[in-house]
């Protein structure tokens, strides 16, 4: 929070990267299509599913030049993995030793 620059923000970041919001949305559908599943893992979800297109959208690793500077920054992929982490469900039945600081981390 000791950033000299003003916070980027989930929806500042949705307006200038729509993609965001949408697998945020497509993140939180797991908590109905898994519902009545005995085991979920959200770290495993996260991997598989949403690490590579966040990756890819924002932090250095953006594949696209539109938008301003800001989307290239850590800040913008950390918030970005944080928002799309949360709205998946928390692991159950997967024995992740440390699935609450990969949410805060
Ligand atoms: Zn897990």
């Amino acid at each position: 929070m000791a950033s000299p620059q003003p916070e980027i923000g989930w929806p500042r970041l949705c307006r200038e990267e729509p993609r965001l919001d949408e697998l945020a949305k497509e993140a939180r559908r797991f908590r109905t299509t898994t519902a009545e599943d005995a085991n979920f893992c959200r770290r495993q979800t996260w991997a598989a599913q949403f690490a590579a297109p966040v990756a890819a959208l924002a932090g250095w690793t953006r594949q696209s030049a539109h938008g301003p500077e800001w989307l290239r920054s850590d800040e913008a992929h950390a918030l970005a993995r944080k928002k799309i982490l949360r709205a998946l469900p928390p692991c159950r039945g997967c024995n992740c030793p440390e699935a609450e600081e990969v949410v805060n981390g």
